[in-house]
């Protein structure tokens, strides 16, 4: 396939995906590199990634944290986080991410609004208050209210795989695909930038599935899209159950060429570098942030409890990685937000 023929419609895109051509796929890198400079600029923003909690309600059959996993499990303290957050706004992050499994008992609702407000405070010098995504789940509207009046402003659900089968086929019976698009719009309507994303290289997913995908992110109109390879993680149900999923190489590959992709159907939104992609190559960040990527996520959960976060098998990129970054001539935006120019707020 040329380079020239790629179309942006369901068939263009699902041929582009399919297509293992080398040239073809290092061309479409470029191609993208170059929108994203003219698009958003060669700035990379950064988000300290704080893994709030291992413990999780919900069974994903894909996932290493899952309810029905044995593992040990750990919840940060709130000293830990502020501590944590600190240290973000120390090295000028500009923003963190709270991620963790998903909880809904009041006291954990009501601990995440407390840090939220008390992240905000915390004095970052001449930069703005560190600007918070979270990234916890399926909640009640009115828990989604709660955080975002406390001062969260970005939310990161991911749908997983865009296409209802597909879905079921990776979660449990109790979980449900329409419950999480509600959760979604919900998301928007109270006025989170909400954003979204799929794994990618999953069993059973096929190239008009992740096509459906990127024209899923374009229907909702994502301004933030965090999308990564799927990793086996070796005692979920999905990894015992012996479904094949592409090579190792094949997964890094399609994870660079959807960001590709993204980057060609939506210019100006921010696409997050995932931490997947380093699991796959020792340099799959920064190949993400040469692909089209402008976003990514050093890992600063203190390293004890980071350990027990266990997905899949993995690296992280932590903060002292971040200065490779700049030595390889990627542009850091130190303390900013850096909001997604599609959302159009035009914060810091
Ligand atoms: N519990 C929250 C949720 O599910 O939205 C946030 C934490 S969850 C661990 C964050 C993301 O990890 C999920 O959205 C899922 O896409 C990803 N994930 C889980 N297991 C994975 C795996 N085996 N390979 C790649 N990504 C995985
Ligand atoms: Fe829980 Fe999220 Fe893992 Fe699902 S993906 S089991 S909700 S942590």
């Amino acid at each position: 396939m040329d380079l020239s023929e790629l179309t942006l419609d369901r068939e263009g895109l699902a041929a582009a995906i399919a297509c293992e051509d080398a040239a073809f796929e290092a061309a479409l890198r470029e191609e993208a590199y170059r929108v994203k400079l003219a698009a958003v600029g060669p700035e990379v923003y950064l988000r300290g990634l704080i893994e709030v909690s291992n413990i999780c309600a919900k069974n994903c059959l894909y996932c290493g944290i899952r309810r029905d996993i044995r593992c040990q499990r750990y919840e940060l303290s709130q000293e830990e986080v502020l501590a944590t957050a600190q240290v973000a706004a120390d090295l000028r992050f500009g923003s963190v991410v709270i991620q963790g499994g998903e909880r809904s008992d009041k006291a954990f609702i009501r601990k995440i609004t407390r840090l939220v407000r008390a992240i905000k405070s915390i004095d970052t010098g001449d930069d703005p208050p560190l600007g918070i995504t979270l990234s916890l789940g399926e909640q009640s509207r009115d828990v989604y209210e709660e955080w975002f009046d406390a001062g969260a402003h970005r939310y990161l659900l991911r749908i997983e795989s865009s296409n209802p089968d597909l879905y079921r086929r990776i979660h449990p019976d109790n979980h449900s695909y329409d419950r999480r698009l509600q959760a979604l719009y919900h998301l928007k309507e109270i006025g989170y930038q909400a954003g979204t994303g799929a794994m990618i290289g999953l069993p059973f997913q096929t190239a008009e599935d992740m096509a459906d995908d990127l024209l899923f992110y374009k229907r909702f109109d994502a301004p933030m899209i965090g999308m990564g390879p799927y990793n086996p993680h070796p005692d979920t149900p999905l990894t015992l159950s012996a479904a094949p999923y592409p090579s190792t190489v094949r997964r890094f590959a399609l994870g660079l060429k959807m960001i590709a992709l993204l980057r060609l159907l939506m210019p100006d939104i921010n696409i997050a570098a995932a931490t997947a992609l380093e699991v796959l190559d020792p340099h799959g960040r920064e190949k993400g942030l040469l692909s089209g990527a402008n976003v990514i996520m050093p890992n600063i959960t203190p390293r004890e409890q980071m350990v027990k976060y266990n997905l899949y098998d993995r690296k992280t990129l932590n903060a002292s990685d971040v200065e490779d970054l700049k030595e390889a001539g990627i542009v850091i935006g130190y303390g900013r937000w850096g909001d997604s120019r599609h959302f159009g707020h035009g914060r810091s």
